[in-house]
């Protein structure tokens, strides 16, 4: 292992970023990681020592997990000592929610773990890939008096690094692929690397990374529209297990006022499922009680979920469940802030 410049490690899990055409059916698919590092020789200009792992079959995001986040969780726990910096590269359809659910599994995280991939594989001629990755791999190198100065989980796309727990994808064709609309960029590639350091996540550096594996998906995500029936919510509702429910609201967390829906949620509640409320749109907050169509919600506990991504939010869910939290906290620990995902 060298020393005095960063030591990085290179977690491949799947996506376009490596992918090539089937020439029989013209689909893309995962090929072998060593091609891709092959592809990219100006890997070894870079001032960092780069060791590669990859996934035994590299995956489509679409086919990611929470087994799979307990996977990369668990490469970067065995590795952690070893390296400075992580860099994790992952198909961008899924991307936002396995680098959201890893902010909430890595908790007192005081190195940078980069979250990356691409819109083009990495041997298109008008790729996307080099870039992203090598970038990456600098913003994991950054070092301020021989320590890490990125110590979050954090999302790598088309010249902006975000905070994970913040991104979200807003677009399948354009380069600029993802979004981070209620809090600002961790940093900039220009010229030079601008870091927002006023932005960048402290964590308390007398406390060492731990692990967290536990992670229960008996949970459900709700898109409110107008005319949603009664019907579908009911049976939605009643699913077995069923423990928590992400409802996604119109505007800054409203909802129908009607006697039949208002019911049902409170029915809900009172089974003891969690309901949180997180807003459709992709920038703003929720703000129960600023409009009538909200009120009740707050009325009957539904939770806030104030300004954080569905992706956050699935995550969340998933990672408080898993720590077991008493009924009568829940609520309470879900609407503050535990890895800078919510105001
Ligand atoms: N379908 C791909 C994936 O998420 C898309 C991408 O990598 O950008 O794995």
């Amino acid at each position: 292992m060298t020393k005095n410049i960063p030591n990085i490690l290179l977690i491949y899990t799947g996506g376009t970023i490596g992918m090539i055409k089937d020439f029989k059916t013209g689909a893309l698919k995962a090929f072998d990681f060593k091609n891709l590092i092959d592809k990219i020789p100006e890997l070894q200009l870079l001032e960092c020592q780069i060791e590669t792992v990859s996934f035994e079959e590299p995956i489509d995001s679409s086919n990611m997990n929470p087994v799979y986040w307990v996977q990369i969780a668990e490469v970067i726990e065995e590795n952690y000592t070893k390296f400075d910096g992580f860099v994790v590269l992952h198909g961008s359809d899924t991307m936002s929610y396995t680098a959201s659910a890893l902010s909430f599994m890595l908790e007192d995280l005081a190195k940078p773990v980069v979250f990356t991939g691409s819109q083009l594989p990495i041997g298109d001629l008008r790729t996307d890939a080099k870039e992203n990755l090598i970038t990456s791999i600098q913003m994991a190198s950054l070092q301020e008096g021989g320590k890490p100065l990125v110590k979050e989980v954090c999302l790598y796309f088309e010249y902006k690094l975000y905070r994970a727990n913040r991104s979200t994808k807003l677009n399948a064709e354009n380069f600029k692929a993802f979004a981070s609309l209620n809090y600002p960029e961790l940093a900039e590639s220009g010229v030079h690397l601008k870091v927002n350091n006023d932005y960048l996540w402290k964590p308390d550096s007398n406390k060492s990374l731990k692990v967290h594996k536990n992670l229960d998906t008996n949970i459900a995500l709700i898109k409110l529209f107008p005319g949603i029936s009664e019907g579908f919510l009911r049976a939605a509702l009643a699913t077995p297990n069923l423990k928590s429910v992400v409802l996604e609201t119109f505007g800054s967390g409203n909802c129908s006022t009607e006697a039949w829906f208002i019911n049902l949620l409170q029915e809900t509640i009172s089974k003891g499922l969690h309901v949180v409320n997180v807003t459709q749109c992709v920038g703003g907050s929720v703000m129960m009680g600023h409009y009538e169509t909200s009120n009740q919600l707050k009325t009957i506990g539904v939770i806030s979920g104030k300004d954080m991504t569905t992706e956050a939010a699935i995550s969340k869910l998933m990672y408080l469940l898993g720590q077991k939290i008493p009924a009568k906290l829940f609520k309470n620990t879900f609407e503050n802030p535990l890895r800078g995902e919510m105001f």
